[in-house]
């Protein structure tokens, strides 16, 4: 029943996820419907998958330090609580984020996890979406071999959904970065791939797409197919387009005519993309169409008019600069801040369950922790064994001596047991309050317990206290309680280690009073009189029997 559920919840998120990659507004859309029928409840790793969806898509809309710090805190949570796809995702999106603020090796770290915390049991399209950022990052750090290596590899995840736009989108990022290292053929290689498969599919070459393709037959010197492919630019049907790219493809218009001498056409094409920038607020467009529009004016040998035209440009583009550089600041700056939150969080939770004399873990510690190592084994794991273990007659050093020196024997009993939990992977030292401590020992049988604890014991009666206590000794009592023998649950665990420990405390102290051993001296009658004798959280144990 719950198996449905989740398969059904994963395919959901499947389609949601994959609508990002045919129409943004959609997925936007179906994440934020998805997101609200959560209400206040606790969302879990799907609803923050939704959110990273969410942050994805706003990166290159709104505010993307918004994205950036939603984005972190998500990644935070994930490691908390083991969410690996989760947290892959959210690697994916800090990558693109690092991209565009121009930090190379940033990306690239950020890219290189999400595909190592990649499951190959993950959906293709995320495969090959993590592939995507892998290569832009690469591409961006001048590892162009690599590059290309996974742009090509890419594709073949999604070959079989013709319908996403993630191939059209490998294949333009390709371009552009052939482009950018000025290796024409390659890029034109690529281009004609991306021109063919938009044939073959007889899909629209988008307006970003275009601009790619236009600029790669520039350099070629193509300069008619570069005019057909930017020439929808001019129409303003072609709406579908992000004013953004539809800006950039008139730019690269206008240069393409003013290069050619066409001046009367490269002015029309300067109005338009000048409104169209100026309507949408797009700054950096607005900066180019000044520089173009000034060597409009040159060209035309209008001097005085391309020297105001060339000041406009030049104001714009210092005001641009600035502006990008505080954008690119505040993200960095959002980048920075939760990660250094986080640290503190991390370092306030590691206080909290520390106890601060001993530096040992504290009781609260023990609860989560006992609680879980306990649900292992419940799901099939080894056994597990405590002791619990409280000095003798601890009182007489603080009377006979101080409670400095208590402080201290304290300290070294606590140093004791950090050596002895080093023999065990996974074991945990800890302070339970007072004079009273607690191990825990997993995937531990009871013959290594016995033996474990009886050294434990020799160790701290054996040890030099003189330098410390003078001629007071120092020894201790300890119960030990194995899981699941005497119980599966933290409490019943703790009860029966808290019994034994009262056994050896009043059968002389410094001795461990272990279950098998009661059973073998019979010892059991011991705990039968302690129930007789009412003694404090006896009664409910039922272990006597
Ligand atoms: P028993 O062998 O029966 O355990 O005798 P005990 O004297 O060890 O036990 P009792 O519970 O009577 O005394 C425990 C003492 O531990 C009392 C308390 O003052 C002292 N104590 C508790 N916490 C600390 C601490 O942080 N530092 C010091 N120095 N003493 C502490
Ligand atoms: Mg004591
Ligand atoms: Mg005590």
């Amino acid at each position: 029943m719950l198996g449905t559920d989740q398969d059904a919840v994963g395919i959901r998120l499947a389609s949601v996820e994959r609508r990002f990659w045919i129409d943004r507004d959609d997925t936007l859309r179906l994440a934020q419907d998805w997101l609200a029928e959560f209400g206040d409840a606790e969302c879990g790793a799907t609803g923050r998958r939704l959110q990273v969806l969410i942050a994805a898509v706003r990166i290159h809309r709104a505010d993307p330090s918004r994205s950036a710090i939603d984005v972190q805190q998500i990644l935070a949570w994930a490691q908390q609580h083991g969410e690996i796809a989760l947290q892959s995702r959210c690697h994916d999106v800090l990558g693109s984020l690092f991209e565009m603020v121009g930090d190379p090796a940033a990306a690239l770290e950020h890219a290189v996890a999400a595909n190592d915390l990649l499951s190959e049991s993950e959906a293709p399209l995320m495969r090959a979406a993590a592939r995507k950022c892998l290569a832009d990052a690469l591409g961006s750090a001048g590892s162009l071999d690599e590059a290309r290596r996974r742009y090509d590899d890419a594709p073949r995840l999604v070959i079989d959904d013709p319908e996403t736009n993630i191939r059209y989108i490998i294949l333009n990022n390709l371009a552009f970065t052939e482009h950018l290292a000025h290796n024409n053929d390659e890029a034109l290689e690529a281009v004609e791939r991306l021109v063919g498969l938009s044939q073959l599919s007889d899909r629209e070459i988008g307006m970003s797409a275009r601009d790619t393709i236009a600029r790669v037959y520039m350099a070629a010197g193509r300069l008619a197919e570069a005019e057909t492919m930017l020439l929808p630019a001019m129409d303003s049907a072609f709406s579908d387009a992000h004013p953004d790219s539809s800006a950039a493809a008139l730019v690269a218009l206008t240069e393409l005519y003013r290069e050619q001498g066409q001046l009367g056409k490269a002015q029309i094409a300067i109005d338009r993309c000048r409104d169209l920038a100026h309507r949408n607020g797009l700054n950096r467009r607005t900066t180019e169409v000044a520089r173009e529009q000034a060597e409009v004016h040159a060209a035309n040998s209008d001097y005085r008019a391309a020297f105001e035209a060339f000041r406009d440009f030049h104001e714009k583009f210092e005001a641009l600069g600035a502006s990008e550089n505080e954008a690119r600041g505040r993200i960095l700056e959002a980048m920075f801040q939760t990660a250094e939150s986080r640290r503190e969080s991390e370092r306030y939770r590691e206080l909290a369950e520390r106890d601060p004399l001993t530096g040992l873990h504290n009781r609260r510690f023990v609860d989560e922790h006992l609680g879980a190592a306990l649900m292992t084994l419940r799901e099939g794991g080894l056994p597990l064994a405590i002791a619990m273990i409280d000095l003798d007659h601890f009182k007489r050093i603080n009377d006979t001596l101080s409670h400095e020196v208590g402080d201290e024997v304290l300290r070294t009993l606590g140093r004791i047991l950090i050596d002895a939990a080093k023999a065990t992977p996974g074991a945990i030292a800890a302070r339970l309050g007072g004079e009273e401590f607690l191990l825990i020992l997993p995937a531990t049988d009871a013959d290594t317990a016995h033996a474990n604890f009886e050294g434990l014991c020799r160790t701290i009666a054996g040890y030099d206290w003189a330098p410390i206590t003078h001629t007071l000794p120092v020894t201790a009592s300890i119960g030990v309680a194995l899981a699941p023998d005497d119980g599966i649950q933290s409490s019943d665990l703790l009860r029966a280690a808290d019994v034994r420990l009262y056994v050896a405390k009043r059968d002389g102290r410094n001795r461990v009073v272990h279950s098998a051993i009661i059973a073998r001296s019979g010892a059991e009658s011991g705990e039968a009189n302690l129930v007789a004798a009412g003694l404090p959280g006896f009664g409910a144990m039922g272990i006597v029997a």
